[in-house]
């Protein structure tokens, strides 16, 4: 099918995907095979060595590429894996600019092991255009946002960024994961490439890890396709087999999370025992304004200050839907502390300045029924 001429739901359940030709089994298989028969030397169906290609890592490469309006991705094992091969299409000496509130683990890969490689970083508050700019150097290659970020939600302008990387000649890349193509589509606001942790909103149920890069630029694709081959980070078949399941009913689920997410935002924001609420659909959300022209939706994710880690200690462990875990955009309801977890690896004195307090939770609105959830946070809320 030629996916541009259908609609978001169609192509989340067909894009990339025929009737397999041998059986006419109508799921993609799980080709789980490391190799394929050649008819004679060099004579092959385009299939050589699955580290090269795989036909159901292509079928869900082309699925999530539909969806983000791309014309390519490429599928890695894990959401930093594919950040990773981003930033190794560059060369020693290239310099990348990226946003300061990022994923923990995105800072700790560029901190931590690829700036031992020569690569050289620069940490800014993306939020601030001028910001972005200040920090470019001659030999700026990328720029790498995430918005909305996690856990503070704070939101890029993704044009804005987009003009400044054209204007220098380096690469806008966002990590769409918190928002998914259901509610921000960056490629048509002028971004060069997307990257997800499919482990998250794309897969859906808490069951993989994953990574995925989609882009329409050709050099990029190829760099990509390079390095799945000369790295080999790529994904099995069940797991591509899994965020291919996982994809078909995307848009069931974000406007389940949506609707959920601006209920309990707005339940909270009203309730005293939380002191503040980050969530980009709330009106006193800084840039809310932003978040509206920029997304279509809010999906589930937020974060609220109980104002000491008590109170924060306290409110995890009576909670009963909302699970206390890492990770985030399964169809349950998490809760976490991103200070003690996700950013644990970030010292204390830093975190206060980025805005991770000890009274901060972040939660990851599941779809469950929103007013057994809503119950749930009023007996888990800590009385002042
Ligand atoms: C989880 C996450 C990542 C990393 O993905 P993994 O699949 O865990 O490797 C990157 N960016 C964001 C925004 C994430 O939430």
């Amino acid at each position: 099918m030629k996916p541009d001429n259908y609609r978001f739901a169609t192509r989340a359940i067909r894009a990339g995907q025929q009737p397999d030709p041998t059986t006419g089994a109508i799921m993609t298989p799980i080709y789980q095979t490391s190799t394929y028969a050649q008819e004679g030397i060099g004579v092959h169906k385009g299939f050589e060595y699955a580290r090269v290609s795989n036909p159901t890592r292509s079928a869900l490469e082309a699925n999530v590429a539909a969806l983000e309006g791309a014309d390519h991705g490429a599928a890695f094992a894990s959401g930093v894996a594919a950040i990773e091969a981003l930033a190794k299409l560059h060369s020693a000496g290239d310099h990348i600019i990226c946003g300061a509130n990022v994923y923990g683990g995105t800072d700790r890969l560029f901190r931590q092991v690829l700036s031992r490689l020569g690569l050289e970083f620069s940490f800014v508050d993306t939020r601030d255009p001028v910001a972005i700019e200040s920090a470019l150097r001659p030999n700026t290659r990328m720029i790498f946002i995430e918005t909305p970020t996690n856990p503070l939600m704070h939101v890029t302008d993704i044009a804005a960024a987009a003009q400044i990387a054209r204007r220098q000649g380096a690469r806008l890349v966002v990590d769409n994961t918190f928002a998914t193509p259901y509610f921000q589509r960056p490629l048509e606001l002028g971004a060069d490439a997307i990257v997800h942790s499919s482990t998250k909103y794309l897969n859906g149920h808490s069951d993989v890890v994953g990574g995925i890069v989609l882009t329409s630029d050709g050099e990029i694709i190829e760099g990509l396709r390079f390095l799945q081959k000369s790295a080999g980070a790529v994904p099995g078949p069940m797991d591509c087999w899994l965020v291919l399941r996982g994809t078909k009913t995307l848009h069931v689920r974000m406007a389940a999370h949506d609707r959920n997410g601006r209920r309990i935002a707005e339940r909270l924001h009203q309730d005293p025992r939380a002191l503040r609420v980050f969530y980009a659909g709330l009106p006193d959300h800084p840039q809310h304004e932003l978040a509206r022209r920029q997304m279509s939706g809010f999906g589930g994710m937020m974060s609220i200050e109980l104002g000491d880690r008590e109170r924060a200690e306290r409110f995890c462990r009576a909670t009963r839907l909302f699970t206390l875990a890492e990770s985030l955009g399964g169809v349950e309801s998490l809760v976490s502390h991103p200070a003690a977890m996700t950013h644990a690896a970030v010292p204390q004195a830093e975190r206060e300045a980025m805005g991770i307090s000890e009274g901060l939770v972040r939660l990851s609105v599941g779809i469950e029924d929103v007013d057994d959830l809503l119950n749930d946070l009023d007996q888990a809320l800590p009385k002042r």
